[in-house]
């Protein structure tokens, strides 16, 4: 038997990340390895177990392993704890705003409207006064208009009191292997769609399925007699409570998730398939407080014709979600939809976030003619994608895509895009534990200039740190990542792997038409360092110059835009982030996420403030955050004199297409209105009222 003692260092503890490095490696030996902290120790080749010790940064823990290899065990786990197991953990998710290449498909082929044949009694009597005043709002998550009626979605209560398993129904272990096969039929279903997110939430819950301890735990009980749905209740909740007693937020996330998957299972010995919740066998609009992503998954286009959440915002999972499944969704909407009665019949319209309530024929028609005339806009659009955007007073804006591949280079080009307005160069950084050579990543940018066959190519340098650590940097575990060392700080600190990725920019440039953009700079004399370097290694290589740009996404660079222009080529600016740090709100926060709105005033002041500087010295402004892609925010985004709308690849066609519907002289009104608004709800309503959308 062999022993060491080791300090945790993550910030965040043993958490969820960590922990699930740490219990894989363990795995792969035959020794039986524990983990002692305090009087507890655990199997450290069960993921909850890990999890329930409660290991925070600075805890004592005393790694054992007993067996055959436990030499080669304690030597190879030690040094991967002390490596930090993958290093930081983020705080909180955060979802990646660029929506999958899919949402294209949903956002242009959403189904056309139906209307539900909703059972006698739940449709407004004809005739009676037009209730569709009645209007509840929220914010447009995922387009597309739907009629029929509520239906409240809540979990389930499994009643499993003195209840046996139903004749026929399927043992224990059948049904956990059956609940692995569909978390991977979930999962597979998400990476098809491109949604990473959603893809790790159900590849975590076929590891909890794996846990030896929680299997054996049920498995004991079922053994001393005890019912096996009790028993596996009992043994999920047990360890769900002891997860969730840690007081801690993200712990607090992962009881839930074993609570989900431990209901999935219950549902298989229940005979009820893989259902949570059972939909009417008509369809309907799902209106819920919130919804999880493995709820969604299973929505059966049939029967569930859009839904309306109180939480989430636009930039949430759901959302996403719900643009790659097709299905028209509102989010962050008023709690009063959770008052409806069941079956009232309600319009719910996903572009701009409306429910309507009861609505009269006569709104029911013009809704029927509204998604009519909205799926005819986007054949359009489609149709005429590689035209230019240009108001109808002739005010030429370019509409470039949002790229994190050489695959999506591929689809910008067929949808229409004038180039790649942000290229993250994180794809070839993540996911992997070596960072790539020099060759590699020419090989790579060297292949989008050519795609993209001299349209201009926007190279953003490695934006890492913050919400996206990787395993092979280093990194001293911070508090607060993303005000840590994240984006051009990270790569001034490390100027190897900075000087790589310049060079690989710099020598594949004149294979098409790069520019090279700095992320998260706060600071001129953090611009000078790069433009430095750049200049050296440009001087060396003997190469020509590339334009020179910087994100404008924290707001110390908004305020001093006009120190920082006569310095750059361009400006793009990222809402994303510049939204965060500008309002306080978390941008990967569910709970705050309906508050991540870039349309508040404060953001739009600082963007307005950064065109004009950039103006003044006849530089460009660009925004390549995803309010670039929000219908609201792009008539106010060009009258504050935006020369480019960087957006997710599946808008390219419909934000040109709008372009094309606007003109510039009401645009510049309505841009100056919005900056004296108090409220990002205010500058919505506004822009509704004003262009009649
Ligand atoms: C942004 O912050 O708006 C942005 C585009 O950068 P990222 O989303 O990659 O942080
Ligand atoms: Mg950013």
């Amino acid at each position: 038997m062999k022993q060491v003692e080791i300090v945790i260092e993550n910030s965040t503890g043993l958490h969820a990340r960590p922990a699930k490095v740490l219990v894989n490696l363990a795995k792969q030996f035959k020794s039986n390895i524990s983990i002692q902290h305090g009087a507890k120790r655990v199997n450290a080749k069960s993921m909850v177990s890990v999890l329930t010790l409660g290991a925070v940064k600075g805890s004592l823990v005393t790694l054992e392993a007993a067996g055959e290899d436990e030499e080669k065990a304690i030597q190879e786990i030690s040094s991967a704890m002390r490596g930090g197991l993958g290093d930081v953990e983020p705080p909180a998710a955060a979802p990646r705003e660029e929506p999958p290449a899919e949402a294209s498909v949903s956002q242009t082929t959403a189904k056309p409207l139906k209307t539900a044949d909703a059972p006698a009694g739940s449709v407004t009597e004809a005739g009676k006064s037009d209730r569709a005043k009645n209007i509840l709002r929220g914010i447009g998550a995922a387009p597309g208009i739907a009629v029929g009626p509520v239906f409240h979605f809540k979990q389930m209560e499994l009643d499993i009191e003195n209840r046996e398993p139903p004749p026929g129904s399927l043992s224990l272990n059948e049904a956990l292997a059956q609940a692995k096969d569909q978390l991977k039929v979930l999962y597979q279903r998400m990476v098809d769609r491109k949604l990473a997110a959603e893809a790790a939430i159900f590849d975590a819950h076929g590891e909890l399925l794996d846990d030896p301890e929680l299997v054996e735990s049920a498995q004991e009980r079922v053994k001393k007699g005890e019912n096996p749905l009790s028993a596996w209740r009992d043994a999920v909740e047990e360890r769900a409570a002891a997860i969730g007693s840690l007081k801690d937020t993200l712990l607090a996330a992962r009881a839930d998730d074993l609570r989900d998957v431990g209901r999935r299972v219950l549902r298989l010995m229940l005979g009820m398939g893989d259902k949570g919740i059972t939909l009417p066998d008509y369809p309907v609009i799902v209106i819920a407080e919130e919804l999880a992503p493995s709820d969604t998954a299973m929505f059966d286009a049939e029967r569930v014709l859009g839904f309306a959440i109180v939480n989430g915002g636009p930039t949430s999972h759901i959302a996403i979600l719900a643009r790659a499944m097709g299905l028209p969704a509102v989010v962050g909407a008023e709690e009063a939809i959770l008052k409806l009665e069941v079956m009232t019949q309600v319009a719910l319209n996903g572009n701009d976030g409306t429910l309507a309530v009861s609505p009269s024929p006569e709104t029911l028609a013009r809704v029927v003619e509204e998604q009519r005339r909205w799926l005819e806009e986007r054949r359009t659009a489609q149709e005429q994608a590689s035209n230019p955007a240009v108001t109808l007073d002739g005010y030429h804006v370019d509409v470039t895509a949002n790229a994190g591949s050489d695959a999506n280079a591929v689809e910008a080009r067929k949808k229409g895009a004038d180039g790649i307005g942000l290229l993250r160069t994180e794809f070839l950084f993540l996911e992997r534990t070596t960072a790539p050579s020099e060759e590699e990543q020419f090989g790579v940018y060297r292949a989008i200039a050519e795609t993209m066959q001299n349209l201009p190519v926007i190279v953003r340098t490695l934006d890492i740190g913050g919400d996206k650590p990787v395993p092979y940097i280093q990194m001293k575990p911070e508090l607060n990542p993303f005000l840590g060392e994240r984006g051009i700080r990270l790569c001034l600190n490390r100027p190897d792997l900075f000087r790589q990725q310049l060079c690989a920019i710099l020598r594949a440039a004149p294979h098409g038409n790069l520019k090279i953009m700095f992320p998260m700079v706060s600071d001129v004399a953090e611009l000078r360092r790069a433009k430095a370097l750049l200049e050296e290694i440009r001087l060396e290589l003997n190469l020509p110059a590339v334009q020179v740009g910087i994100m404008i996404e924290v707001p110390s660079a908004a305020l001093l835009a006009e120190k920082f222009a006569p310095e750059v080529d361009f400006f793009s600016i990222g809402t994303n982030d510049l939204t965060q740090y500008t309002l306080a709100v978390d941008r990967g926060h569910p709970a705050l996420a309906a508050m991540h709105d870039g349309l508040h005033p404060a953001v739009l002041r600082l963007i307005a403030h950064t065109i004009e500087s950039a103006h003044r010295y006849g530089k460009r402004a660009d925004i390549c955050g995803e309010l670039g892609s929000d219908a609201a925010a792009v008539p106010v985004l060009i009258g504050l004199g935006m020369d480019e709308l960087s957006v997710s690849i599946p808008s390219v066609p419909t934000v040109k297409a709008q372009v094309r519907r606007l003109r510039m002289s009401e645009l510049q009104p309505l841009a100056k209105k919005a900056l004296e608004c108090a409220s990002a709800r205010e500058v919505r309503d506004l822009v509704r009222q004003e262009l009649k959308m």
